[in-house]
């Protein structure tokens, strides 16, 4: 099973088996990310995606608009990998970091 992934267009786009999925300009609400509960996190770019199980995850960089904060993010879901094919998440799905404690 071979899901191609990668970033385009200077980290302005997720692609998934070729195609743009996801990517900067999009709004999501994330949590951990700033003191806000829940981040409305505006994405300015992509910075690697990665496949973790079936989870498709991209590290990012961009702001919460609710309060200001300007952070690199760990990665953050974005999609699954359902029988080899690319599934996004949710648009208004609240996403947490993976492994955001660990993150550098
Ligand atoms: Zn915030």
């Amino acid at each position: 099973m071979a899901l191609s992934l990668r970033t385009l267009d200077d980290g302005a786009w997720v692609s998934a088996a070729d195609e743009r999925r996801t990517g900067a300009s999009e709004l999501w609400h994330v949590t951990g990310v700033c003191e806000c509960p829940i981040a409305e996190f505006v994405v300015e770019g992509v910075t690697d995606v990665a496949v973790d199980g079936r989870t498709v995850a991209a590290e990012t960089y961009g702001r919460c608009i609710t309060c200001g904060r300007s952070t690199t993010t760990a990665p953050i879901p974005v999609g699954r990998v359902i029988d080899g094919r690319y599934e996004p998440i949710d648009r208004d799905a609240i996403r947490r970091p993976v492994g955001s404690s660990a993150s550098a």
